[in-house]
């Protein structure tokens, strides 16, 4: 089974009572012995309920954003160190929904990517290009900018992170990339991340965007598509699994 790391991201969904049942269930339905890693991104009230629910398991667990500052008078935001705390893994950084919707920039992505790695976790680095770009030609150029910011301020760390490629256009649309379409943006954030540093030649490249049990194999199987960054369909369980096993 080729492939890494199958993440879920629940967005602004779940209760503690359907939570509750969803991890038992994630925890009781992948196999210890699994080749690939799975992880689920929830809410940050629900950190502690992961925690409780998947610690002891091959189950990962993280958050979904995390404030660039340490500490201090930021009323609302929440400190990568804070996160840590309740035993994240890892944390999405520059989700495309958090850039469109809440203005995050190059800049802010790159120092949340800093602000997690400094606290021991994992950032997952998402980067996308919109449909407009895409159809304009830009649409290399854009992740490969995105990127380039991040490097720019963590420098060699960047071999410590995880990479998502997740287009704008196939997010929560039910349009999800071609295995072509995908590969081929892969292939080139593989290299840049090669020329940036030899050792990130190996960060594990996620693809994200309406990825669904039926269309899972065929992009794993892509040369460059190391797993996913799942939305929508983390939300039911046997969906879930059955894209964490194609
Ligand atoms: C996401 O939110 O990261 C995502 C990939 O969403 P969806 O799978 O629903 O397209």
């Amino acid at each position: 089974m080729p492939g890494k790391l199958v993440v879920g991201n629940w967005k602004m969904n779940g209760d503690l009572r359907h939570n509750d049942a969803l991890l038992a269930d994630l925890r009781a339905g992948w196999p210890v012995q699994a080749m690939r890693e799975i992880a689920v991104c929830v809410p940050f009230p629900y950190l502690w309920q992961a925690q409780a629910a998947l610690a002891g398991s091959v189950v990962r667990w993280g958050a979904q954003n995390v404030s660039e500052y340490a500490r201090g008078a930021h009323t609302g935001e929440v400190a990568a160190g804070m996160v840590a705390e309740f035993g994240c893994k890892y944390v999405i950084v520059g989700h495309s929904e958090r850039r469109a919707l809440y203005g995050e920039t190059d800049a802010m992505v790159a120092a949340k990517a800093s602000a997690a790695l400094e606290a021991g976790m994992t950032p997952i680095v998402c980067v996308g290009e919109s449909w407009a770009e895409r159809e304009s030609g830009a649409g290399e150029a854009v992740v490969v900018h995105q990127l380039d910011a991040v490097v720019s301020r963590i420098g060699r760390r960047i071999a410590e992170t995880v990479l998502a490629y997740e287009p704008v256009w196939a997010i929560g649309t039910g349009r999800s990339a071609t295995p072509e379409q995908a590969q081929a943006v892969h292939e080139v954030l593989r290299k840049r991340l090669r020329k940036h540093e030899a050792a990130a030649g190996s960060v594990p490249l996620l693809y994200g965007g309406s990825v669904k049990a039926g269309n899972a194999k065929a992009l794993f199987a892509c040369a460059d598509i190391d797993g996913g960054l799942i939305g929508g369909a983390s939300l039911n369980v046997d969906e879930f699994l059955a894209i964490a096993g194609a």
